[in-house]
């Protein structure tokens, strides 16, 4: 088979994304299911979609775009604040943006009217983690403004924690989300109808708390893919965590020094690495390198353990002795290395269903 290759078995993603549908459902929480680390798979997307997931969110217009030429009529929105210059572009693919700047929103009015359509906007608020938001204190103005432009239509609010800065989500910030919504309602006299909480960080809050107030969407990426929530990576109860494996491809092995030789500067990364002598080992080296992936959110199966890597090479131990030039290794990937992998050209997807038919249809 081809490698390096991305193996992702779309019954195990459609799954995960059922199981936190219907859980979600029972405290009144939709799942908008983010698409950014699949470069807008079509097939993903899809699996997501038949999961339960009521729309697809994604922070690139590009990807957007290319779910659009596959046909997909879903609600989709752009998750990320538009780019003032890719306005148009935003209106004719999206039917949602979130967005924090008015000028931004002005953009795609004047667009929206152009092209005869009617835009959808969330407005997302900062809550602490100072990534993107309206600072609390702004919020009625900003409001006030959007309500005013012809061809948009205020959706509703979102805020976005932990990404940035590791602020997590609890009933304090989440409780002032669920106020904010409420002093638009009365101070403008409209029903605000999303309430978007956050991401798969939002998991453990949503639900540990007794009161999660207002907050009816979850805008969820990671936790479907890869089984986990995102603010201590635990594994999710009744998920897979290995719907998306890594495969590379051996293209040496040697009996090695663990100990480099001669004056050392730095590599071709810029690091600079002291490493403890433990005589010679069994080194091998795959084709793949952190031009394809994030070396440090790799997890090989027991017994290999990566020592290194450059551009285009990934350098491993085996405790496990000899490896075939020419066998495969398989890795469990993190969000940013699944990211990185799912956005090199270099890296093969190779989409499967290694669910049985009857366990599907359970499932389904
Ligand atoms: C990436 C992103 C998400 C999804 O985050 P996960 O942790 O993958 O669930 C949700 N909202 C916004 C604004 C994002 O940028």
């Amino acid at each position: 088979m081809v490698a390096p290759r991305l193996e992702i078995d779309l019954g195990k993603i459609r799954h995960n994304a059922r199981t936190l549908v219907e859980r979600l459902a029972r405290r009144g929480i939709s799942v908008t299911a983010v698409t950014k680390a699949t470069l807008g798979s079509h097939e993903i997307s899809h699996a997501m979609l038949q999961g339960g997931a009521t729309g697809l969110g994604d922070s690139r217009i590009e990807n957007i775009e290319a779910m659009r030429r596959s046909h997909l009529s879903a609600q989709i929105s752009l998750i990320r604040s538009p780019m003032l210059s890719q306005a148009k572009r935003v209106v004719r693919s999206a039917d949602i943006s979130f967005n924090t700047e008015i000028a931004v929103v002005r953009q795609l009015s004047v667009e929206a009217g152009k092209l005869g359509r009617t835009h959808a906007v969330v407005l997302m608020v900062e809550l602490g983690d100072l990534r993107d938001g309206i600072m609390p204190d702004d919020l009625v103005a900003t409001v006030r403004q959007t309500l005013s432009l012809p061809n948009i239509v205020l959706k509703g609010l979102g805020t976005n924690l932990a990404c940035r800065s590791g602020t997590s989500p609890d009933d304090a910030n989440m409780g002032e989300l669920s106020r904010l919504a409420a002093l638009i309602e009365t101070t403008f006299g409209i029903s605000i109808e999303v309430v978007s909480g956050g991401n798969s960080a939002n998991l453990e809050w949503v639900f540990g708390s007794e009161n999660i107030g207002r907050v009816n969407n979850l805008r969820l990426g990671e936790s479907i893919l890869l089984g986990r929530e995102a603010l201590h990576r635990h594994a999710i109860e009744g998920l897979y965590t290995d719907a998306i494996t890594l495969v590379a491809e051996v293209i040496e092995f040697k009996f090695k020094p663990t100990q480099p030789t001669g004056e050392r500067a730095q590599n071709a990364l810029g690091e600079r690495s002291d490493v403890v002598n433990r005589g010679p080992i069994a080194q091998a080296i795959l084709a793949i390198g952190v031009q394809d992936i994030d070396l440090g959110g790799l997890q090989p199966s027991g017994g290999i353990e990566i020592l290194g890597g450059s551009s285009d090479h990934l350098v491993v131990a085996s405790s496990v002795g000899r490896i075939a030039v020419g066998s495969e290794m398989r890795f469990q990937l993190n969000y940013s290395a699944l990211l990185r992998a799912m956005t090199s050209p270099f890296v093969t997807k190779a989409y499967k269903s290694a669910i049985p038919v009857s366990d599907l249809r359970r499932i389904a």
